[in-house]
Protein backbone atom coordinates (compact mmCIF):
# COMPACT_ATOMS: atom_id res chain seq x y z
CA UNK A 1 0.00 0.00 0.00
CA UNK A 2 1.21 3.30 0.02
CA UNK A 3 0.39 5.30 3.03
CA UNK A 4 0.53 9.12 3.49
CA UNK A 5 1.21 10.99 7.01
CA UNK A 6 -0.09 14.13 7.43
CA UNK A 7 2.20 15.67 9.56
CA UNK A 8 3.97 19.13 10.07
CA UNK A 9 7.08 17.51 11.45
CA UNK A 10 8.55 14.15 10.28
CA UNK A 11 11.07 14.26 13.45
CA UNK A 12 8.45 13.99 16.07
CA UNK A 13 8.38 10.48 17.65
CA UNK A 14 4.72 9.51 16.51
CA UNK A 15 5.28 10.49 13.02
CA UNK A 16 8.89 8.36 13.08
CA UNK A 17 7.38 5.26 14.51
CA UNK A 18 4.56 5.48 11.99
CA UNK A 19 6.93 5.45 9.31
CA UNK A 20 8.67 2.85 10.48
CA UNK A 21 5.95 0.17 11.84
CA UNK A 22 4.76 1.13 7.65
CA UNK A 23 8.09 0.17 6.52
CA UNK A 24 8.24 -3.55 8.36
CA UNK A 25 4.76 -4.05 6.83
CA UNK A 26 6.35 -3.82 3.39
CA UNK A 27 4.38 -0.66 2.76
CA UNK A 28 5.45 2.68 1.15
CA UNK A 29 5.01 5.68 2.87
CA UNK A 30 5.71 9.56 2.30
CA UNK A 31 5.45 12.19 5.26
CA UNK A 32 3.86 14.95 3.83
CA UNK A 33 3.00 18.68 5.33
CA UNK A 34 -0.95 19.92 4.91
CA UNK A 35 0.47 22.74 5.26
CA UNK A 36 2.14 22.91 1.90
CA UNK A 37 -0.77 20.64 0.21
CA UNK A 38 -3.15 22.53 -2.24
CA UNK A 39 -6.76 21.43 -2.86
CA UNK A 40 -7.89 21.51 -6.36
CA UNK A 41 -12.13 22.34 -6.13
CA UNK A 42 -13.86 21.24 -9.43
CA UNK A 43 -16.50 19.39 -10.44
CA UNK A 44 -15.17 16.12 -10.78
CA UNK A 45 -11.67 14.64 -10.26
CA UNK A 46 -10.88 16.41 -6.99
CA UNK A 47 -7.15 16.20 -6.30
CA UNK A 48 -4.44 17.20 -4.19
CA UNK A 49 -1.23 18.91 -5.46
CA UNK A 50 2.09 18.93 -3.53
CA UNK A 51 5.24 20.48 -4.30
CA UNK A 52 3.42 21.55 -7.52
CA UNK A 53 2.67 17.89 -8.01
CA UNK A 54 -0.63 15.84 -7.91
CA UNK A 55 -0.53 13.20 -5.11
CA UNK A 56 -1.56 10.38 -6.77
CA UNK A 57 -2.17 6.33 -5.81
CA UNK A 58 -2.78 7.22 -2.22
CA UNK A 59 -4.19 4.22 -0.38
CA UNK A 60 -4.48 5.81 3.08
CA UNK A 61 -3.60 8.91 5.04
CA UNK A 62 -3.22 9.41 8.70
CA UNK A 63 -3.83 12.45 9.38
CA UNK A 64 -1.37 14.19 12.55
CA UNK A 65 -2.85 17.60 12.48
CA UNK A 66 -2.14 19.88 15.47
CA UNK A 67 -4.68 22.14 16.55
CA UNK A 68 -3.40 24.98 15.24
CA UNK A 69 -3.79 24.38 12.09
CA UNK A 70 -7.30 22.37 12.18
CA UNK A 71 -8.73 24.35 9.69
CA UNK A 72 -6.13 23.63 6.69
CA UNK A 73 -5.34 20.38 7.54
CA UNK A 74 -8.68 18.75 8.10
CA UNK A 75 -9.91 20.61 4.55
CA UNK A 76 -7.09 18.40 2.91
CA UNK A 77 -8.04 15.77 4.86
CA UNK A 78 -11.82 16.06 3.87
CA UNK A 79 -10.22 16.55 0.08
CA UNK A 80 -8.72 13.15 0.44
CA UNK A 81 -11.94 11.45 1.79
CA UNK A 82 -13.45 13.07 -1.87
CA UNK A 83 -11.08 11.07 -3.71
CA UNK A 84 -12.15 7.90 -1.68
CA UNK A 85 -8.46 7.70 0.27
CA UNK A 86 -8.92 6.08 3.56
CA UNK A 87 -8.42 8.28 6.67
CA UNK A 88 -7.78 6.90 9.85
CA UNK A 89 -9.79 9.67 11.48
CA UNK A 90 -12.31 11.08 9.10
CA UNK A 91 -12.29 14.75 8.67
CA UNK A 92 -16.00 15.24 10.16
CA UNK A 93 -14.53 13.76 13.47
CA UNK A 94 -11.47 15.50 13.76
CA UNK A 95 -13.50 19.12 13.11
CA UNK A 96 -15.80 17.89 15.71
CA UNK A 97 -13.04 16.47 18.59
CA UNK A 98 -11.17 20.16 18.14
CA UNK A 99 -14.20 21.86 19.92
CA UNK A 100 -13.84 20.61 23.46
CA UNK A 101 -16.93 21.73 24.74
CA UNK A 102 -19.16 20.38 21.63
CA UNK A 103 -17.21 17.42 22.45
CA UNK A 104 -18.12 17.38 26.10
CA UNK A 105 -22.06 17.86 24.85
CA UNK A 106 -21.51 14.93 22.39
CA UNK A 107 -20.40 12.63 25.44
CA UNK A 108 -23.17 13.76 28.10
CA UNK A 109 -25.39 12.67 24.82
CA UNK A 110 -24.22 9.51 24.78
CA UNK A 111 -24.59 9.13 28.86
CA UNK A 112 -21.01 9.36 29.69
CA UNK A 113 -19.65 10.75 32.93
CA UNK A 114 -17.58 13.68 33.41
CA UNK A 115 -16.91 15.99 35.88
CA UNK A 116 -20.16 18.68 36.48
CA UNK A 117 -18.89 21.38 33.83
CA UNK A 118 -20.30 25.02 33.63
CA UNK A 119 -19.23 27.19 30.59
CA UNK A 120 -20.83 30.63 30.30
CA UNK A 121 -20.98 33.56 27.50
CA UNK A 122 -18.09 35.82 29.95
CA UNK A 123 -20.72 36.03 32.77
CA UNK A 124 -20.65 39.43 35.30
CA UNK A 125 -22.26 36.87 37.62
CA UNK A 126 -19.35 34.85 38.13
CA UNK A 127 -20.70 33.82 41.90
CA UNK A 128 -23.45 31.93 40.19
CA UNK A 129 -20.96 29.69 38.06
CA UNK A 130 -19.10 29.15 40.84
CA UNK A 131 -22.95 27.82 42.99
CA UNK A 132 -23.07 25.37 39.92
CA UNK A 133 -20.18 23.32 40.19
CA UNK A 134 -20.69 23.10 44.25
CA UNK A 135 -18.02 26.03 45.04
CA UNK A 136 -14.45 25.68 45.79
CA UNK A 137 -12.33 23.86 45.40
CA UNK A 138 -12.41 23.88 41.52
CA UNK A 139 -11.12 24.24 38.31
CA UNK A 140 -11.01 26.71 35.76
CA UNK A 141 -9.69 25.54 32.06
CA UNK A 142 -8.83 27.33 29.16
CA UNK A 143 -10.74 26.89 25.94
CA UNK A 144 -7.86 26.46 23.82
CA UNK A 145 -5.60 25.38 26.46
CA UNK A 146 -3.30 21.90 25.65
CA UNK A 147 -0.73 20.47 27.85
CA UNK A 148 -2.16 21.14 30.68
CA UNK A 149 -1.16 24.83 30.50
CA UNK A 150 -4.25 27.21 31.19
CA UNK A 151 -6.01 24.68 33.85
CA UNK A 152 -6.25 26.22 37.04
CA UNK A 153 -7.11 24.68 40.62
CA UNK A 154 -9.25 27.64 42.19
CA UNK A 155 -8.93 26.90 46.31
CA UNK A 156 -11.10 29.24 47.57
CA UNK A 157 -14.59 30.55 45.93
CA UNK A 158 -12.15 34.39 46.36
CA UNK A 159 -9.54 32.82 44.06
CA UNK A 160 -12.41 31.31 42.17
CA UNK A 161 -14.07 34.61 41.95
CA UNK A 162 -10.88 36.43 41.04
CA UNK A 163 -9.23 34.16 38.32
CA UNK A 164 -12.84 33.96 36.41
CA UNK A 165 -13.47 37.65 35.97
CA UNK A 166 -9.79 38.01 35.05
CA UNK A 167 -10.37 35.46 32.14
CA UNK A 168 -13.46 36.95 31.39
CA UNK A 169 -11.62 40.83 31.22
CA UNK A 170 -9.42 39.34 28.55
CA UNK A 171 -12.57 37.86 26.88
CA UNK A 172 -10.58 34.50 27.43
CA UNK A 173 -13.34 31.26 26.83
CA UNK A 174 -13.16 29.28 29.86
CA UNK A 175 -15.09 25.94 31.76
CA UNK A 176 -15.50 25.40 35.01
CA UNK A 177 -15.66 22.27 36.49
CA UNK A 178 -15.90 20.83 39.80
CA UNK A 179 -12.70 19.41 41.09
CA UNK A 180 -12.04 15.90 41.60
CA UNK A 181 -9.91 15.46 44.67
CA UNK A 182 -10.31 11.43 44.42
CA UNK A 183 -8.02 11.27 41.39
CA UNK A 184 -5.31 13.01 43.27
CA UNK A 185 -3.48 14.40 40.64
CA UNK A 186 -3.78 11.49 38.42
CA UNK A 187 -5.61 10.75 35.64
CA UNK A 188 -5.84 7.79 32.78
CA UNK A 189 -4.91 7.50 28.84
CA UNK A 190 -6.72 4.80 27.33
CA UNK A 191 -5.78 4.54 23.48
CA UNK A 192 -8.36 3.55 21.56
CA UNK A 193 -7.64 1.81 17.69
CA UNK A 194 -10.65 0.68 15.84
CA UNK A 195 -13.30 0.40 18.70
CA UNK A 196 -10.08 -1.65 21.12
CA UNK A 197 -8.09 -0.45 23.75
CA UNK A 198 -4.74 -1.48 22.49
CA UNK A 199 -3.13 0.40 25.54
CA UNK A 200 -3.67 2.37 28.65
CA UNK A 201 -1.85 4.48 31.52
CA UNK A 202 -1.95 5.76 34.44
CA UNK A 203 -0.10 9.60 34.49
CA UNK A 204 1.05 10.99 37.95
CA UNK A 205 1.88 14.35 38.56
CA UNK A 206 4.02 15.16 39.93
CA UNK A 207 4.59 16.06 43.81
CA UNK A 208 1.95 19.18 45.05
CA UNK A 209 0.65 18.72 41.26
CA UNK A 210 -2.87 18.41 40.37
CA UNK A 211 -2.40 18.12 36.75
CA UNK A 212 -1.29 14.75 34.95
CA UNK A 213 0.43 16.15 32.03
CA UNK A 214 3.99 14.42 31.23
CA UNK A 215 4.61 17.89 29.90
CA UNK A 216 4.01 19.29 33.20
CA UNK A 217 6.59 16.43 34.98
CA UNK A 218 3.82 13.79 35.21
CA UNK A 219 5.52 10.26 34.96
CA UNK A 220 3.04 7.41 33.39
CA UNK A 221 2.50 3.73 33.97
CA UNK A 222 1.08 1.19 32.59
CA UNK A 223 -2.63 0.30 34.14
CA UNK A 224 -5.30 -2.51 34.09
CA UNK A 225 -8.68 -0.68 33.00
CA UNK A 226 -11.33 -1.98 34.86
CA UNK A 227 -14.52 -3.32 32.73
CA UNK A 228 -16.35 0.20 33.38
CA UNK A 229 -13.35 1.93 32.07
CA UNK A 230 -12.83 0.15 28.88
CA UNK A 231 -16.43 0.35 28.38
CA UNK A 232 -16.38 4.19 28.74
CA UNK A 233 -12.96 4.74 26.51
CA UNK A 234 -14.76 2.80 23.99
CA UNK A 235 -18.18 4.78 23.97
CA UNK A 236 -16.82 7.72 23.86
CA UNK A 237 -14.66 7.20 20.98
CA UNK A 238 -17.39 5.65 19.40
CA UNK A 239 -19.91 8.69 20.12
CA UNK A 240 -17.23 10.55 18.60
CA UNK A 241 -16.58 8.56 15.81
CA UNK A 242 -12.83 8.68 15.86
CA UNK A 243 -10.91 5.30 14.39
CA UNK A 244 -7.89 6.39 16.47
CA UNK A 245 -8.46 8.67 20.06
CA UNK A 246 -6.32 8.99 23.38
CA UNK A 247 -9.94 9.12 26.12
CA UNK A 248 -8.19 10.58 29.07
CA UNK A 249 -10.72 9.78 32.52
CA UNK A 250 -10.47 10.52 36.13
CA UNK A 251 -11.19 8.00 38.58
CA UNK A 252 -13.27 9.25 40.92
CA UNK A 253 -15.94 7.56 43.83
CA UNK A 254 -18.82 7.61 40.99
CA UNK A 255 -17.14 5.80 38.27
CA UNK A 256 -14.76 7.28 35.17
CA UNK A 257 -15.31 10.73 34.39
CA UNK A 258 -14.03 11.93 30.82
CA UNK A 259 -11.78 14.73 30.56
CA UNK A 260 -11.09 14.98 27.04
CA UNK A 261 -10.73 12.89 24.08
CA UNK A 262 -7.64 13.19 21.62
CA UNK A 263 -7.75 12.79 18.11
CA UNK A 264 -3.80 13.14 17.16
CA UNK A 265 -2.40 11.09 20.61
CA UNK A 266 0.96 10.95 20.95
CA UNK A 267 2.62 7.50 20.68
CA UNK A 268 5.81 7.65 22.59
CA UNK A 269 3.98 8.07 26.38
CA UNK A 270 2.03 5.02 25.73
CA UNK A 271 4.78 2.89 23.53
CA UNK A 272 7.11 3.32 26.68
CA UNK A 273 4.34 3.23 29.68
CA UNK A 274 2.70 -0.04 27.76
CA UNK A 275 5.72 -1.60 25.36
CA UNK A 276 3.37 -2.06 23.02
CA UNK A 277 4.11 -1.70 19.60
CA UNK A 278 1.11 0.99 18.93
CA UNK A 279 2.32 2.05 15.78
CA UNK A 280 1.85 -1.33 14.22
CA UNK A 281 -1.97 -2.09 15.25
CA UNK A 282 -2.15 1.88 13.75
CA UNK A 283 -0.78 0.31 10.08
CA UNK A 284 -2.40 -2.86 10.70
CA UNK A 285 -6.17 -0.94 11.02
CA UNK A 286 -5.42 0.36 8.11
CA UNK A 287 -4.72 -2.98 6.17
CA UNK A 288 -7.90 -3.94 7.34
CA UNK A 289 -9.64 -1.11 5.55
CA UNK A 290 -8.35 -0.80 2.39
P1 LIG B 1 -5.26 19.64 28.86
O1 LIG B 1 -6.11 19.37 27.67
O2 LIG B 1 -4.59 20.97 28.82
O3 LIG B 1 -4.33 18.50 29.20
P2 LIG B 1 -7.05 18.66 30.91
O4 LIG B 1 -8.46 19.02 30.96
O5 LIG B 1 -6.70 17.30 30.42
O6 LIG B 1 -6.27 19.78 30.08
O7 LIG B 1 -6.42 18.87 32.36
C1 LIG B 1 -5.07 18.66 32.66
C2 LIG B 1 -4.90 17.77 33.90
O8 LIG B 1 -5.46 18.40 35.05
C3 LIG B 1 -5.64 16.45 33.78
O9 LIG B 1 -4.83 15.49 33.12
C4 LIG B 1 -5.92 16.09 35.23
O10 LIG B 1 -4.81 15.45 35.82
C5 LIG B 1 -6.14 17.44 35.87
N1 LIG B 1 -7.57 17.80 35.91
C6 LIG B 1 -8.28 18.35 34.90
N2 LIG B 1 -9.56 18.54 35.24
C7 LIG B 1 -9.70 18.12 36.50
C8 LIG B 1 -10.81 18.06 37.42
N3 LIG B 1 -12.02 18.50 37.08
N4 LIG B 1 -10.57 17.53 38.64
C9 LIG B 1 -9.33 17.08 38.99
N5 LIG B 1 -8.26 17.13 38.19
C10 LIG B 1 -8.42 17.63 36.94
Amino acid sequence: MNIVILSRNPHLYSTKRLVEAAKQRKHTVEVIDPLKCEIIIEKKNPAVLYKGKPLEGVDAIIPRIGASVTFYGTAVVRQFEMMKVFSTVESQALVRSRDKLRSLQVLSRAGLGMPKTVFSNYTKDVAEVIKYVGGAPLVIKLLEGTQGLGVVLAETNNAAESVLEAFNGLHARVIVQEFIKESKGADIRAFVVDGNVVGAMKRQGKEGEFRSNLHRGGSANIIQLTDEEENAALKAAKSLGLGICGVDMLQSARGPLILEVNSSPGLEGIEAATKKDIAKTIIRFIERNV
